[in-house]
């Protein structure tokens, strides 16, 4: 069954192929984004920009949709002038954040063509918010992900088709997203003749990212990389019964949310995982998990039970020495990650 792109679909989903031929069809030029009759469309793509870099995030306006549509590549073209591999990296998370929002309140039908048209992917829809997704479709981009519920061995595989919910199908189509933007990152343009009041613009640009650029290299060095092979035998173990769809005691969520939250995996990362459970409320699930992270009420970053509080609570499943010389899961994981490092020479 064909599906017809409305012009709001075009300016949601501004990657998409039927989006890129419209506005080589309007025959905007760069040059012509200088005119006084654009002026709001470059308006808004510097708030696409502003708001990727002071909140790593971008609301959709659809009171205008040509606009919305046409600021998308227009604010490519700032980026390109501004010509930061990171805040390429920033806006493209800050994209594929909204892309995935969007996706996940439509209708399967939509979701499945926009993966079918733009990617290539095969694609069924098995149930309701529920698709197969071709294994070879499934490894070109899911391997991105850090989290084990996108391994391939934790997958439900069936003659060579992955079982993905709607969230997940969504999650993938914006990864791909995201991925393209920071291609363009090697393309940058930064030698154009600007007219004075859009240097000015861009000036300030630069000068709102100077600001943040420790707190994005920040971000980037903390979220490195996760050794799932250094977690402690009681946090593998709460994660193999999540992973098995098994329900768990509240104190187990938490030292896994906990522990997760302080090692390094983004929140959406960990509300992915807890999408294996029967009751899984992606909404609850979020709000529970950010304020784990500190980023909810209080603003504490909560850290994990000590071993002596999860032995009590039957969750202590020591199984090597290092056990026996830790008193905390965090320092069982970084003494490991510390001797794996000493052993490969780091
Ligand atoms: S001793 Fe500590 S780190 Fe080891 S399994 Fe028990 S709670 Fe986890």
């Amino acid at each position: 069954m064909s599906v017809e792109l409305t012009r709001e679909d075009l300016a949601k989903y501004p990657f998409c192929r039927e989006a890129v031929k419209y506005v080589k069809d309007v025959g905007l030029d760069l040059q012509d984004l200088f005119k006084p009759g654009y002026r709001v469309i470059l308006e808004r793509a510097v708030k696409r920009v502003r708001a990727a870099i002071e909140l790593g995030k971008i609301n959709t306006d659809l009171s205008d949709v040509d606009v919305e549509l046409l600021s998308y590549p227009a604010s490519l073209f700032i980026l390109s002038i501004i010509a930061e591999p990171p805040l390429y990296r920033r806006y493209a998370v800050a994209e594929a954040k909204r892309i995935y929002e969007e996706l996940k309140l439509e209708d399967d039908l939509k979701v499945k063509y926009l993966a079918e048209s733009n990617f290539k992917w095969n694609v069924k829809i098995i149930g309701l918010g529920l698709f197969e997704l071709h294994f070879q479709d499934y490894l070109k981009i899911a391997p991105s992900f850090r989290a084990l519920n996108w391994k391939l061995v934790n997958r439900d595989l069936s003659g060579g088709w992955v079982k993905v919910s709607r969230g997940e199908l969504s999650r993938l189509i914006s990864e791909m997203v995201k991925l393209s933007i920071i291609g363009k990152s090697e393309s940058i343009v930064s030698n154009l003749e600007l007219p004075e009041s859009f240097r000015k613009t861009v000036d300030e640009l630069k000068r709102l990212y100077e600001g943040y650029r420790r707190v994005f290299s920040f971000e980037e060095e903390y979220k490195g990389p996760v050794v799932e092979e250094a977690f402690p035998p009681c946090i593998r173990r709460i994660l193999s019964s999540l992973l098995k769809g098994e329900s768990l005691p509240h104190m187990a969520r938490f030292a896994l949310t906990s522990f997760l939250v302080n090692v390094g995996k983004s929140v959406d990362d960990i509300v992915s995982l807890f999408n294996l459970t029967a009751d899984f409320s992606e909404n609850i699930t979020r709000y529970q998990v950010e304020h784990i992270a500190g980023f909810r009420g209080s603003r504490k970053k909560y850290t994990p039970p000590s071993c002596s509080t999860l032995r009590t609570f039957g969750l202590c499943f020591p199984e090597d020495d290092l056990c026996r010389r830790v008193k905390h899961p965090l320092m069982y994981y970084k003494l490991k990650v510390k001797g794996r490092g000493r052993k490969s020479g780091r």
